[in-house]
C-alpha cells in the first residue's frame, strides 16, 4: 500500500512519512501540487495525504483534480482550521481531514479507517447478492460494488458516504443518531467527531438532490439525527 503526501513543510511530510512507513506503508513526498500531479499519474497511490495550502496547485484543486480519475481515499489536512476550509475540502471529494496542528497517531487511525476493506458484517454486506432498493424503490445500494444507483446509472459517492447511506438504509424506519452512524459506517476506532456525520450527510444529499429529491431521501430529525425518508417526494 502506498501513501502519497502532498505537503510543502518538509518536517510535517517528514513525520508523517515515518509514522506511514513504521505501519508498513510505502510513501512518496510531493512538495507542491504541480509535483503531486506528476506523482499521481506516473505512479498512483492506495490513499493520498493532501495539505490544503500549497504552492502551484492549491490542495482544493489537487482534490479536484485527483478526483476526476478516481476515487482512491484522500485524507485533508487543513492548517487554517475554519468549517468552512473543512466544508470546502469534502466538497472536492476529500473522504476525510484532520486539522493541523494534528497528532500523527489520529492521522495514522483516520488513514487505517480509509484503508479497511468494506466490513464483512456490515448489515448491507452480509449475504452479499441483490442490491437494496430504498426510497421508495429508486435507489439501488450495491454492497458488492460499493455503489449507489439511480435507474441504473451510479451516483458518484465517496467510500464513505456509501457506508452512511446504506447505514441508514439498512433500517430505513429507524432514526440514527450521529454517534450510531459513525459507529456502525465507519467504524468503532474512527476518531472523527458527530459533527462529521453531517457534513457527510450535506454531500450525499447534495449528490442525491442531483437525482431529483431535493433532501436525497435523508430526513433529518431535530436533536437526535438522521434517517431515510422513504416516502414519496416531498420539500
Ligand atoms: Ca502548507
Amino acid at each position: 500500500m502506498k501513501i502519497l503526501i502532498i505537503e510543502d513543510e518538509p518536517s510535517i511530510a517528514e513525520v508523517v512519512a515515518a509514522y506511514a512507513r513504521r505501519e508498513g506503508y510505502e510513501t512518496s513526498w510531493a512538495p507542491d501540487g504541480e509535483t503531486a500531479m506528476g506523482l499521481w499519474e506516473k505512479d498512483g497511490a492506495d490513499l493520498v495525504v493532501l495539505d490544503l495550502m500549497l504552492p502551484k496547485l492549491n490542495g482544493e484543486e489537487v482534490c479536484r483534480r485527483i478526483r476526476a480519475q478516481s476515487q482512491v481515499p484522500i485524507i485533508m489536512l487543513t492548517a487554517r482550521g475554519s468549517e468552512s476550509d473543512v466544508v470546502a475540502g469534502l466538497d472536492e471529494g476529500a473522504n476525510d481531514y484532520v486539522s493541523k496542528p494534528f497528532s500523527p497517531r489520529v492521522l495514522m487511525a483516520r488513514i487505517r479507517a480509509q484503508l479497511r476493506p468494506v466490513r464483512e458484517d456490515h448489515p448491507k454486506v452480509k449475504g452479499g447478492g441483490a442490491p437494496l432498493l430504498c426510497a421508495g424503490g429508486r435507489i439501488e445500494v450495491d454492497a458488492e460494488r460499493v455503489e449507489l444507483r439511480k435507474d441504473g446509472t451510479p451516483i458518484p459517492v465517496t467510500k464513505s458516504e456509501f457506508l452512511i447511506f446504506s447505514t441508514l438504509a439498512s433500517r430505513p424506519i429507524r432514526t440514527w443518531s450521529r454517534e450510531e452512524i459513525i459507529r456502525s459506517a465507519l467504524g468503532d476506532d474512527y476518531e472523527g467527531f458527530d459533527r462529521t456525520v453531517d457534513t457527510y450527510i450535506k454531500n450525499l444529499r447534495k449528490k442525491l438532490a442531483e437525482q431529483g429529491h431535493e433532501n436525497g431521501w435523508i430526513r433529518t430529525v431535530y436533536g437526535f439525527g438522521y434517517r431515510l425518508d422513504d416516502t414519496e417526494a416531498q420539500t
